[in-house]
């Protein structure tokens, strides 16, 4: 399959290129030249596949021949190797758990399917590859987990010192072995010019073979696609009619990663953009204009987002038509209060404990199905709430029990290097460590 970079149409890519350099010119983002549609039967049929049979289906089409059958089929089956497991909140609300696999957010399916991609297209390169990624919190622990150990590959994560929870912090610095973390005297800003830097720098690109892992790179993008036909699967065992779909978002990667299989032929009611403060896409439904603005701290850190990127693959999905965008995504905008009170509520009537990013999608999934009687739906529960206790003891008091795997976690000692907001200590960094290994 060829992708074309949205910033500059005439450059065309082939999967592999698109997975390895992650942006094309003028840093455009890519997307399939063609929306490849799934089989009628399949969709029909989803209780006959394996979840494994689902997410192969799913991915190849896109991938064509350039990862063997045989090889694609491990890839995509490690990629749902934890349970995904669609559970009823009430008559009206479901919630899709993203949040078993190793780092506790969904954003290990991308990472777990991004970096067994690059280790299948980097395996003849003699270089080790370098992967260098800046975190605000759960991207690092993901693509930590997801390359961990995985052969020619190394990991440079930056973090910004004392603004990611003791849990982020842990997943993204306890490894060791081929990931090596950066502790920045600064924040989340800083970390992302650091490595902005980095892959602008002649010195370090002639000495390294540098790739980035962040969430714009199709590999990490397109893989999303699975679990919402994981979900229809298990909806359709209980429900006939098509659900709605809500999804908290900061990048629109995932989002947008569901409009795709809609594209594709998911069936799908309509989808909900629950954000919290920040608030560009509304404005854009609201008044047809994109204006980005700086991000606002909110509970739900992950969907702190001023800019999203990935809202141009939006824009492209639906040939740039507005009308039949706004048909289709209603976008809520839910504040800190009211998502603390989401979180109390929702665990007094239900028992059932969210994290402040599932809880902004909950909020936002009822004033939807409120002012629109006789539909129903799932939201992606992105997080488990123990990444978040603090936000949850608040909200509802409660403690909550600490899973077996985050327990070993903790105990684990930290093992980073700190380092300013400089850019001479970065280079210094990587290039020692390249003369090492
Ligand atoms: C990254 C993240 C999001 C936002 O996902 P996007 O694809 O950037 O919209 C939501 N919730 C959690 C827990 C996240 O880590």
């Amino acid at each position: 399959m060829k992708y074309y970079n949205l910033k500059d149409k005439q450059e065309n890519v082939n999967f592999k290129t698109a997975a390895i350099k992650s942006q094309g010119r003028q840093k455009g983002l890519f997307f399939p030249e063609e929306i490849p549609q799934f089989n009628e039967e399949f969709i029909q049929n989803l209780h006959l596949y394996s979840d494994e049979e689902i997410a192969f289906k799913c991915m190849k089409d896109l991938i064509g021949d350039e990862i063997p059958p045989e090889i694609l089929k491990t890839i995509t089956a490690e990629t749902v190797s934890f349970e995904i497991p669609l559970k009823k909140i009430n008559e009206r609300i479901s919630i899709l758990e993203l949040f078993h696999g190793p780092t506790l957010a969904f954003k290990d399916v991308g990472a777990r399917f991004m970096s067994r991609c690059l280790s299948y297209f980097l395996k003849d390169q003699d270089k080790k590859v370098t992967v260098l990624v800046a975190t605000s919190g759960d991207t690092g622990g993901a693509v930590a987990h997801g390359f961990y150990n995985v052969p020619g590959i190394r990991v440079v994560i930056l973090y910004p010192k004392n603004r990611v929870s003791d849990v982020q912090e842990k997943q993204l610095t306890a490894l060791g072995g081929n990931i090596s973390a950066l502790e920045v005297n600064g924040n989340f800003d800083d970390c992302q010019n650091l490595v902005k830097q980095a892959f602008s720098d002649e010195s370090i690109n002639s000495a390294l073979f540098l790739t980035s892992a962040n969430s714009i790179n199709v590999a990490r993008w397109l893989p999303q696609q699975i679990y919402y036909l994981l979900a229809l699967k298990q909806w359709k065992q209980h429900e006939n009619q098509d659900p709605v779909i809500g999804v908290p978002s900061g990048n629109f990667g995932n989002i947008c990663a569901g409009l795709l299989a809609y594209f594709r032929g998911l069936p799908a009611e309509h989808f909900i953009a629950a954000c919290n403060e920040n608030d560009v896409v509304l404005d854009y439904l609201k008044n047809h204009q994109y204006r980005p603005k700086k991000a606002i701290a909110t509970l739900s850190n992950a969907m702190d987002v001023g800019d999203p990127s990935n809202f141009t693959r939006i824009l492209e999905l639906f040939g740039h038509q507005f009308d039949h965008l706004k048909n289709m995504i209603s976008g809520y905008s839910i504040d800190d209060e009211s998502t603390l009170k989401t979180i109390k509520e929702v665990y007094e009537k239900y028992e059932y404990i969210l994290d402040p990013h599932s809880a902004v999608a909950f909020a936002a999934m009822e004033q939807y199905l409120n002012d629109n009687p006789g539909k129903k739906g799932f939201i992606l529960g992105t997080a488990h709430p123990v990444k978040f206790p603090e936000a949850v003891e608040k909200a509802a008091h409660i403690i909550i029990d600490i899973p077996e795997s985050l327990n070993d976690l903790m105990k684990k000692e930290k093992k980073t290097v700190e380092i300013n907001a400089d850019f001479e200590e970065l280079k210094r960094f990587l290039l020692k460590i390249n003369q090492e290994q």
